[in-house]
């Protein structure tokens, strides 16, 4: 959108930059202009330049849009039912997977395009202004080609995840099917990607197999994320900080070699590039398998860079609500609202190796929500409540004019 656009009467305005108070960089009295989809200013209200439109805050907290650094997005059909098995007492193992792949493969591009755009626009009423998208349920060259191809017409962030599960044509020979993911899968969707991940599970990819696999998408240019430490104790999340992985996922069994490891990679993202490994909790996987939730103050206390995200998928968290992981977090994780916040917005940008998105300051992309209250609080304090009134995304307003 042309011209400049000046967002006022900002209740408390979130940074996570230099100038403010607190590890959320926040303002008070401020006001913030963009011009060409970039923040051009931020800076006292009475000083605001002239601009050519103007939005109202009317007293709500504006924050940096939600940066979901985790989600599985090209799908086709839903696991309703086995949501509801769980619940009445079914343990979760991931084989469910294998379902969602039969569907995916069978669906037509259009109807994947259409399953994205749904979820992509769901999340974006809810604040998340970026979004990461994996592959991971065709398992085929073919269906995981086309999977990112789609993903990359939503998204910058596109995550191949051939080494998902191993499908079942494979299932005698894992082997080879590692050796597919290596060879002519790998060569088929690394145009459309910018990361390679692995499920590094018992059931799925042992460490051997997925060393293996991330070595050869960084041998291509991709970079490295790890889905580690899910279901149980394992060696996801020191493989992951051993190939210098932007960030390990789900991090819910470690131990305290896994946090001394995640935490000697680096404490805090400020400005520039840090090269950390984030620890990227997804609270929504416990919730949707009713499982112990990831220890957040261990990691935090302990130093470690902490991003939430939804991990949006059919079988084992089906939301793309980051204001949900953010309340579960302060709730259940015991994380402090601001500590929440950051994650879910600097901390996802992180996870992402991005410098552009995840605050508010000169130069960053135009990415902000502004909420009906006062205050980044509320967020927690006011769970399952549409407090999200308007988001910008590349200075663009998205829900209504
Ligand atoms: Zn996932």
């Amino acid at each position: 959108m042309r011209g400049s656009l000046l967002v006022d009467n900002i209740g408390e305005l979130v940074t996570n930059s230099p100038g403010g108070d607190g590890p959320l960089g926040i303002r008070r009295d401020a006001a913030l202009l963009v011009e060409d989809g970039q923040v051009a200013w931020v800076g006292p209200a009475r000083d605001a330049p002239a601009a050519d439109r103007r939005i109202d805050a009317e007293g709500g907290a504006v924050l940096p849009g939600f940066v979901d650094s985790h989600a599985h997005l090209v799908f086709a059909g839903d696991r309703a039912a086995e949501f509801a098995a769980r619940m009445a007492g079914e343990p979760y193992t991931g084989g469910g997977i294998r379902t969602t792949v039969g569907a995916t493969r069978a669906a037509s591009d259009d109807e994947l395009r259409a399953t994205v755009r749904r979820l992509r626009g769901e999340a974006m009423r809810q604040g998340t202004t970026t979004i990461e998208i994996k592959s991971g349920y065709g398992l085929t060259v073919a269906d995981e080609a086309r999977s990112l191809r789609i993903a990359a017409e939503f998204t910058e962030d596109t995550t191949f995840l051939g080494a998902h599960v191993v499908p079942a044509e494979y299932a005698d020979r894992p082997d080879d099917y590692v050796g597919m993911v290596c060879g002519p899968m790998l060569a088929a969707a690394a145009p459309y990607a910018r990361w390679i991940d692995v499920f590094c599970e018992r059931g799925a990819f042992d460490v051997d197999h997925a060393r293996a696999i991330l070595a050869c998408g960084q041998a291509v240019g991709l970079g490295v994320r790890v889905h580690a430490n899910q279901l149980g104790p394992g060696p996801g999340v020191q493989l992951g900080v051993e190939l210098g992985a932007a960030s390990v996922d789900h991090c819910t069994h470690l131990t305290d070699a896994d946090v001394d490891a995640l935490a000697s990679t680096g404490t805090t993202w400020v400005s520039g590039f840090e090269p950390t490994t984030v620890a990227t909790l997804l609270p929504g996987a416990e919730f949707s398998t009713r499982s112990p939730y990831p220890d957040a103050r261990r990691l935090l206390d302990a130093g470690a860079t902490v991003a939430l995200a939804t991990d949006c998928n059919p079988g084992s968290s089906y939301t793309s609500s980051m204001p949900f992981c953010v309340a579960l977090a302060v709730r259940e994780m015991r994380m402090t609202p601001a500590e929440a916040v950051w994650a879910a917005t600097a901390g996802g940008a992180a996870a992402l190796r991005r410098t552009d998105v995840g605050r508010l300051a000169r130069g960053a992309r135009a990415d902000l929500m502004i909420l009906d209250a006062p205050s980044h609080l509320h967020l927690a304090y006011r769970p399952g409540v549409p407090l999200i009134r308007q988001v910008l995304h590349n200075g663009v307003p998205q829900c209504r004019p």
